[in-house]
This record gives structure tokens, C-alpha cells and sequence, in this order.
């Protein structure tokens, strides 16, 4: 195996080689919806199956139709993994967010708000405000950690 070359790719294709880890195409085959991205979420934060806070039985948790909420097995019990992210309290999808997300661990050089608005098809504000959650939360680890694949 030939050792990794640490010089960095020219100008040219440095666009390319960025995201050739990750590719968009296998973004959308893994969040093709937005219930992906939430049980994505769901699974980081808490796990489908884990002791209900309530019943304390182990059980499975599963999806509440048209709700970002999850319902235990056992005893119904709802749970909201989005409260206290950044997804929290917003109406842009959660697809929107995750490929925002993509976009800023792809690029590495941070995507500007205009760049955001283009790509997502949201309006300037939002993706100001897409673009401003992501970056502080990619700078507190602490809350960034989960996003990281
Ligand atoms: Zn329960």
C-alpha cells in the first residue's frame, strides 16, 4: 500500500479530492428523507432500543408518523431526540439541515450563506441562519460530536 501523500492537491482539484471520501450521491442514499435523518438523529442521541426513561423496560422505539417524535413500545412514552440540537424549533427539513451539514464537512472551507441559499433553495435569512447554527455548533465539540459519522 503506498504510504498517504500529505501535499495538497492543486487549486484545480482541490474541489474534487475534497469530497471524494463522501460522495453527494451516497449522502442521498443514506438521508433520502428527512424520517432518515431524524432516525439518524434518534439513534446517535438515544438509540432505537434503549431502557425507557419511563417504564424502564428495554424497548424498541419507533417513529411517530408526521412528528419528530419517537414512541416507546412499552409504554407509549414520546421522546423528542431534536430537543436541545439545532434542529430543534426549525421548519427547514431535516434533509435541508443534514446536506447543509454535508456541505461543511465536504467543503472544509465553510460554506457562505449565499453559496447555502443556492444549493438548498431557501431564502437568504435562513441560510444565513443554517450556516450560522453549523458553524457554532462544529466549534463546540461537545455538541458537535454526534453529527460526525
Ligand atoms: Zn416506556
Amino acid at each position: 500500500m503506498e504510504p498517504r501523500k500529505r501535499k495538497r492537491p492543486s487549486k484545480a482539484g482541490q474541489k474534487e479530492s475534497s469530497v471524494q471520501s463522501y460522495s453527494v450521491r451516497e449522502f442521498f442514499a443514506e438521508f433520502p428523507t428527512d424520517d432518515a435523518c431524524l432516525i439518524r438523529v434518534m439513534e446517535v442521541r438515544y438509540g432505537l432500543r434503549h431502557v425507557c426513561g419511563k417504564c424502564k423496560t428495554g424497548a424498541t422505539f419507533h417513529k411517530i408518523t408526521g412528528r419528530r417524535a419517537f414512541a416507546c413500545a412499552a409504554c407509549g412514552d414520546h421522546i423528542y431526540p431534536c430537543a436541545g440540537t439545532i434542529f430543534e424549533d426549525s421548519r427547514t427539513p431535516m434533509q435541508t439541515w443534514f446536506y447543509a451539514i454535508y456541505l461543511f464537512i465536504a467543503t472544509r472551507h465553510g460554506v457562505s450563506a449565499k453559496e447555502l441559499q443556492r444549493t438548498l433553495g431557501v431564502t437568504y435569512k435562513t441560510a444565513w441562519r443554517i450556516g450560522h447554527q453549523i458553524r457554532d455548533m462544529m466549534t463546540e465539540p461537545a455538541r458537535g460530536n454526534w453529527t460526525e459519522r
